[in-house]
């Protein structure tokens, strides 16, 4: 029986009494997911305060390490090779092939840490730590022992089976999807929305996101770049509902009839009561943007302020205090960035004013948006109804 497993660390601050099986279920939950997609066949279980992702026969090493390493709530997961009991011989070789094939040069300092779970294992835990070091010493004369600081910590795990691990492989850290209630993502296609959902998702945030589109001014191609970049942030966030609103006729009925100098917040308002809409119906408990001050015209403090009185849920906007290259940067680093820079037209690009106001005033803009009244309504009603459903 030898069958290689992961190991998976997580944090456990605030994780005590009933909160550590909601966190350790979702944790299971979310790494099933991640590693469903990988070649092999996984199994997740939690024991002894330890979640386990074990392989059933041959399966993509790297693949699932790639996977593992974007689960969040995971502080650290270890590639752990066990064994079956068959004596300390048989240990010995099993830790000294390890050695052979995990690590290319030998010349390090080591120290072997025994965990004795099972007591009736003939040999104490500082018996086997001196006789394996021994045994490693043999077999690699270029390895040096170190008990205090050394660069190789050999774990050996002693239960009916016997688990050996020797990396760690830095996780996302956060905490699992499915821990922090439910929130609905505003998401365009630019760079910093998915950004955003992404960094909500990292506190334990179930995620659900809404796409504002205007067919025929925005084209199929500006709907898919959105879907695409759902699929991309939903590697992390798990399975998500994507929400596609047609906006056209409320655009242009604004477009209208609305100062043009107000069209961004205007527009941006009617999105916050759609988006909310939705999100009540689904149990979200807020809002998500990837609003950062002062970005644009349409993000100065007035404006936000103008967004936000449109909006009862609170609004998130995880970005507010981000300078664009550092959004530029973690967009690259999840892996949407490629996907945002694809010119396809935006639905708030093609009815964009000349000069938009940066400091707008509520009592004014809500004026402006008395125009609407009477015209708007029956929009807003066709746009829910006729609403599209994408599951990511
Ligand atoms: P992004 O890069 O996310 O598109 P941006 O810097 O282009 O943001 P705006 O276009 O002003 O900024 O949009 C601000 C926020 O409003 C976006 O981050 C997003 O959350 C939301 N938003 C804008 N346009 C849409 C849309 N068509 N559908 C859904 N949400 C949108
Ligand atoms: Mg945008």
């Amino acid at each position: 029986m030898n069958y290689q497993s992961f190991l998976i660390k997580y944090g456990e601050i605030g994780i005590k009494g009933k909160n550590r099986y909601l966190f350790e279920d979702a944790l299971v939950n979310q790494i099933r997911f991640a590693l469903k997609d990988v070649d092999g066949t996984f199994h997740v279980r939690k024991t002894d305060g330890r979640i386990f992702a074990e392989a059933d026969g041959a399966f993509d090493h790297d693949g699932a390490v790639e996977a593992l390493s974007k689960v969040f709530g995971i502080v650290r997961f270890c590639p752990v090779k066990v064994i079956a009991d068959e004596g300390f011989e048989a240990l010995s070789e099993a830790v000294c092939a390890h050695i052979e094939e995990t690590y290319e040069k030998k010349d390090f300092s080591f120290k072997v840490e025994t965990r004795r779970a099972r007591k009736n294992y003939p040999k104490q835990s500082m018996e086997v730590n001196a006789d394996l070091g021994e045994r490693i010493l043999e077999t690699f004369p270029e390895t040096r022992v170190d008990v205090h600081t050394p660069e190789v910590r050999i774990h050996v795990e002693i239960r009916n089976e016997i688990s050996i691990y020797s990396q760690e492989i830095e996780g996302p850290c956060g905490m699992p999807v499915g821990t922090s209630g439910k929130a609905m993502l505003l998401l365009s296609g630019g760079i910093d929305s998915p950004v955003a959902g992404y960094m909500t998702a990292k506190r334990g945030v179930t995620i659900e996101a809404v796409y504002f589109h205007a067919p025929p001014y925005t084209s199929d191609r500006a709907k898919q770049k959105v879907i695409d970049l759902a699929k991309i942030i939903s590697v992390y966030t798990g399975p998500m509902k994507l929400y596609v609103v047609n906006f056209t006729d409320i655009q242009l009925a604004i477009y209208e009839h609305c100062p043009h100098d107000e069209l961004t917040i205007i527009m941006r308002r009617f999105m916050m009561q759609i988006a909310e809409h939705f999100a009540k119906a689904d149990d979200c408990l807020g809002l998500i943007t990837g609003e950062s001050i002062g970005q644009v015209a349409s993000q100065t403090m007035q404006a936000l302020f103008c967004t936000d009185d449109a909006a009862t849920l609170p609004v998130y906007r995880p970005l507010i205090a981000f300078d664009k290259q550092d959004i530029v940067h973690l967009s690259e680093q999840i892996g949407t960035y490629e996907t945002s820079i694809l010119p396809y037209e935006d639905c708030c690009t093609i009815f964009v004013a000349k000069h938009p106001v940066t400091k707008p005033r509520l009592e004014r803009i809500v004026l402006s948006e008395q125009k609407l009244d009477g015209i708007v309504e029956p929009l807003v009603e066709k746009a829910l109804a006729d609403v599209e459903i994408v599951e990511i």
